[in-house]
């Protein structure tokens, strides 16, 4: 029986830390084996909230590729793409603009907010509000039968299916309404400064970082703060470092880190030391890995370019389809018609009857100023 097709995305916004790690990598390492996997980078997605800088979006996204492919995700058993690379999504999301009304986007709870929370950008922009409707499409345009979230992430992916349900009542029951697998909490990992960890903080440890910088980072991570000097027991429950430390080091250490602690047998920095060269052991042969991938010229680059090979086909025959149910003809429809019209162009005459003067239409009054007038709303 053909496996089950499951879906993620995640914004390129620069190298992976350790809640990555352990908060969705591992998730996504064990359901590449159990589901058809679809894994895309979202690039338009970051547009939305960073569109007055896209500098960034390329060199993020191929690191993105380099820490999946270099921790184990397999191309040959994944599809790992980039959403640019698939235009089709934009056309799906088109169409759930018509059947979208707009208070289920002003209802969203996440766009207030982060609109109010997220005070250094401009999220006044339409793409910043149409977010859901290019989630959906993400979704839908390659029939995804599942999408793994978290339980605050649900309400999101019930817009879908609602966006879904209307689309399909209104034109044909085609696409697919997702199911949500609740996925597996990943470890909530602290950062250097005691916080969750997060870019947005600056207390991250990437997963890609020198050896010497790890070291640097780990030596200044908060650890007990009742305990002032070596001669006071701490408490390793409440310590930011030993609940890191616990996800990767040998179960005997960490009792032993434990029990010391409790009995000011041993000091923080002796802890510190130990615990950065463990992560370096637990790092080391994705490191080594990734060395090896970012060294081929074009690694990224290439992985995607399969990627998209393998998903525009199934893209591509579901759009086709909503075009057939929106009873537009296909061989006009939108990428076509932008593919067609360019080629065209370059051999058509001055006075081309195909296109409209908008300037003499309006001017004449008659009825092309319909057209006109229809050409100046589009635009
Ligand atoms: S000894 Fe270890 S567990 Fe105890 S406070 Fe220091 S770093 Fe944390």
């Amino acid at each position: 029986m053909a496996k089950k097709r499951i879906l993620t995305g995640y914004r390129p916004t620069g190298k992976l830390h350790l809640g990555h790690w352990f908060g969705n990598l591992q998730n996504m390492l064990q359901l590449q084996h159990e589901y058809d996997a679809f894994y895309f980078i979202a690039d338009w997605h970051a547009l939305t909230s960073d569109w007055q800088h896209p500098e960034n979006i390329q060199q993020f996204t191929e690191e993105m590729v380099l820490d999946w492919c270099a921790a184990g995700l397999d191309p040959e058993i994944a599809t790992i793409y980039r959403q640019s690379d698939v235009p089709e999504v934009a056309e799906l999301m088109l169409y759930f603009t018509m059947v979208l009304p707009m208070p289920w986007l002003e209802r969203v709870p996440s766009y207030k907010e982060q609109r109010a929370q997220i005070t250094e950008k401009d999220l006044g922009n339409v793409g910043f509000f149409l977010y859901p409707a290019l989630q959906a499409a993400d979704i839908a345009i390659v029939l995804a039968d599942f999408v793994p979230v978290g339980e605050d992430q649900l309400p999101h992916l019930e817009l879908t299916r609602e966006i879904v349900r209307r689309f399909n009542s209104a034109y044909g029951d085609f696409l697919v309404e997702p199911q949500a697998i609740i996925a597996k909490e990943g470890a909530r990992v602290p950062g250097t400064d005691g916080r969750k960890m997060s870019k947005s903080y600056g207390n991250s440890i990437f997963i890609s970082d020198e050896p010497d910088e790890i070291r640097k980072k780990v030596m200044s991570c908060l650890t007990d703060p009742a305990r002032k000097l070596k001669t006071d027991p701490g408490d390793p429950d409440i310590c930011p470092l030993h609940q890191i430390h616990k996800l990767i080091g040998d179960p005997d250490v960490i009792e032993e880190f434990d029990r010391c602690c409790r009995v000011a047998d041993c000091g923080c920095v002796a802890h510190k030391k130990k615990f950065a060269e463990d992560l370096l052991g637990y790092l080391g042969p994705f490191q080594e890995r990734r060395r090896e991938l970012a060294a081929k010229p074009g690694f990224a680059a290439e992985v995607l370019a399969a990627g998209a090979s393998k998903v525009r086909p199934v893209t591509d025959d579901v759009v086709g389809t909503c075009r057939e149910l929106l009873r537009l003809d296909p061989a006009t429809a939108l990428s076509a018609n932008i593919e067609k019209r360019t080629a065209d162009t370059e051999h058509l005459p001055e006075s081309h009857p195909g296109f409209v003067d908008v300037s003499d239409a309006t001017a004449s009054g008659s009825a092309d100023a319909d057209d006109a007038a229809s050409v100046d709303t589009v635009l």
